[in-house]
């Protein structure tokens, strides 16, 4: 069956011509055609999931809270646009989490958990239906007017259908990553700014958590400002005054003085969007979040750096993102003998979870637990999403041992990859 980022057959047809509609007009980027052994399974009468036979049932249940995401997202921010919103799920070699082809995002297996766990990433895409596809960047250098938004928005609907407690897990999650990117630009490097310079450059080089974790943390701080009802207000009529058009930065700040702050000295200068916009690193009135399900996850690693065995730990009713916090906040060296206890107590080399499985093997092959290598050596036999390969790998190039293993894994491994990770990785190696 073939299917594209358009109207699309639910059904394979004996002659193997398809046929596509897409009335709305779309960015190039967006134009995507996706060809395979796939069946479709709906959702509800405007949303569905298009898998493998193998992968349908669990891709649908793992789905399932789709059509509230587009109803919240509805309700925040006006009607969906463009008829269908369905998914289809890709083979493990996709190089990205997800891509929001209009009414057909293309997503990644890796978020399929068995527990739903993972699913923000759908609500991610679905907002991109307002944020990018329907309001789009005029230029890579305004990326962040896609990414940042989305990740707003995305945010939001998370905390509509199950809590502020869980959307400020998540965010935080994001603000973590983006002191780590900073951290690793160097907080006077000008890919820094929100506003990018991506001139004679690849486009590529603008992908990261600065677009998407700094502009929401922006969008946070004016909504923290101005009070969430009027920003929902201005948001709401952005996605209408401008839809199925483009935006540069420069005409949203415009926007900003007139519709935002109405030019009250005020708010201008609590919020100083120059300083996002135009400067490098992080200002330091970026909203602050606590999280107390994460300062609990911090008590508990504090018990065990201080000798509770792993398994007498509260750990019970954890969440993925606790789980995540708590790799996350594990000390960068550990001993063998502390590796296993993990191990044994929480089973993460095993984890059916690849976000989890992830974490912790930056941590394997950062302490050489080699009880590892099979799993990280098969995971990445498989795998080929960028955000997990491309860590990885720079973690085994550490190492003179190391990297003889990840010279073994890209060998039998790089056929199974997409082009945009294998040249990652074949740059790295060289
Ligand atoms: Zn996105």
């Amino acid at each position: 069956m073939a299917v594209m980022s358009a109207e699309n057959p639910v059904a394979k047809n004996a002659e193997g011509v398809y046929h596509f509609k897409m009335s709305k007009p779309i960015p190039a980027y967006l134009l995507a055609l996706a060809v395979g052994d796939f069946v479709f399974k709906a959702l509800d009468n405007r949303s569905g999931v298009y898998a493998e036979p193998a992968a349908i049932e669990k891709a649908a249940w793992e789905f399932a809270d789709m059509p509230k995401m587009i109803t919240s997202a509805e309700n925040l921010y006006g009607p969906y646009a463009w008829g269908r919103y369905d998914v289809i799920v890709l083979p493990p070699s996709f190089p990205f989490g997800g891509m929001e082809n209009p009414m057909l995002t293309f997503a990644t297996p890796t978020i399929i958990a068995g527990d739903r766990s993972l699913t923000t990433l759908v609500a991610h895409e679905l907002a991109h239906s307002w944020s990018g596809n329907l309001v789009t960047n005029a230029t890579w250098n305004d990326f962040w007017m896609n990414e940042g938004f989305t990740v707003y928005f995305e945010t939001r609907i998370m905390e509509a259908l199950y809590g502020k407690d869980y959307a400020d897990m998540q965010s935080l999650l994001g603000f973590e990553d983006l002191k780590a990117t900073i951290e690793e630009l160097g907080d006077t490097s000008i890919d820094t700014k929100l506003k990018l310079d991506l001139k004679d450059r690849d486009p590529d080089d603008g992908m990261n958590s600065i677009a998407y974790e700094k502009g929401h943390f922006l969008l946070l701080l004016i909504e923290q400002t101005i009070g969430r009802e009027k920003f929902d207000t201005f948001l709401k009529g952005y996605f209408s005054r401008h839809a199925f058009g483009t935006i540069t930065t420069e005409e949203f700040l415009k926007e900003y003085h007139s519709e935002i702050t109405h030019n009250d000295t005020a708010i201008e200068n609590k919020i100083r969007i120059d300083d996002w916009v135009y400067k490098v690193g992080l200002p330091d009135n970026c909203p602050k979040i606590t999280s107390e399900k994460f300062n609990a996850v911090n008590v508990q690693i504090e018990k065990w750096k201080s000798g509770t065995p792993a398994s007498q730990l509260e750990t019970k009713n954890y969440s993925t993102y606790e789980w995540l916090r708590f790799l996350g906040n594990l000390p960068t060296s550990m001993s063998l003998e502390q590796m296993k206890s993990l191990d044994d107590a929480f089973h993460f080399t095993n984890s059916g979870n690849r976000e989890i499985q992830f974490a912790w093997m930056l941590h394997c092959i950062r302490n050489k637990y080699t009880i590892a290598n099979p799993a990280i050596r098969a995971f990445l036999n498989v795998v080929g999403r960028r955000k997990f390969v491309k860590p990885l790998y720079a973690e085994m190039l550490k190492s003179p041992e190391g990297k003889t293993m990840a010279k073994e894994i890209f060998a039998t491994s790089k056929m199974n990859y997409h082009a945009i990770t294998r040249e990652t990785i074949e740059a790295m190696l060289k």
